[in-house]
């Protein structure tokens, strides 16, 4: 007696083809949807979407009818990922006197924003810790009122760098990216959207994305 799987949900796995025809990793997700479509992973590797049912042929044929598309996508997304790998390459953190260098200029370049920030916000953060993230620029932990700063943002000049400041200070105030949130960042970093701007054409690259969150 068969019986039904009871998993509904999107299935992936990956598409074997020869080497020759395809030299980079295909996944396949079997999912609700209409039709086939597919993107490059930051690794380089397709990443197909089709609908439930679509047979392993029809993927194949999909695939091989776009080699050209997906070779210039590939090679559109190495070169940023390049980019984005020589942007933060700038900062070396590989020894502690990396860290205990970028600390130090970090310090005394935050924490003075931070303190200015707060008292005119009327926020008092527990505290700030550095962590070396290059898919955001900082976080905020409302419930325990701690912020948190990446130690690339010296690579960004100053006023970005005061942007992602008050945007984690705003945080203590308001959790979410919701209109009350924006009204904050106008009323206390006027040029916030400027500044936003400025820091993701700094590190522009066509597949990364670098938020402060
Ligand atoms: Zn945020």
């Amino acid at each position: 007696m068969q019986r039904e799987c009871p998993y509904k949900g999107p299935m992936t796995k990956m598409l074997n083809l020869e080497r020759e025809t395809a030299p980079f990793r295909i996944s396949v997700t079997r999912r609700r949807t209409s039709r086939m479509s597919m993107r490059i992973a930051k690794d380089g590797e397709v990443r197909v979407s089709v609908p439930y049912g679509t047979p392993d042929d029809e993927v194949k044929d999909f695939v091989c009818s776009h080699r050209e598309w997906i070779e210039k996508a590939r090679a559109k997304t190495a070169e940023g990922e390049q980019t984005r790998q020589a942007f933060f390459a700038q900062l070396p953190l590989k020894t502690r006197q990396d860290w205990d260098t970028a600390r130090q200029r970090l310090d005394s370049i935050v924490l003075p924003m931070l303190e200015h920030h707060a008292r005119e916000m009327g926020v008092e953060p527990a505290g700030v810790y550095y962590r070396a993230t290059i898919s955001r620029w900082g976080c905020c932990h409302p419930a325990r009122r701690v912020i948190c700063l990446s130690p690339y943002l010296l690579l960004l000049p100053e006023w970005c760098i005061e942007h992602v400041v008050v945007h984690e200070l705003v945080h203590l105030l308001v959790p979410n990216h919701g209109p009350r949130f924006h009204a904050l960042m106008d009323h206390y970093f006027p040029s916030w959207r400027e500044a936003r701007a400025e820091t993701k054409k700094i590190c522009r690259s066509p597949r990364g994305r670098v938020d402060a969150s």
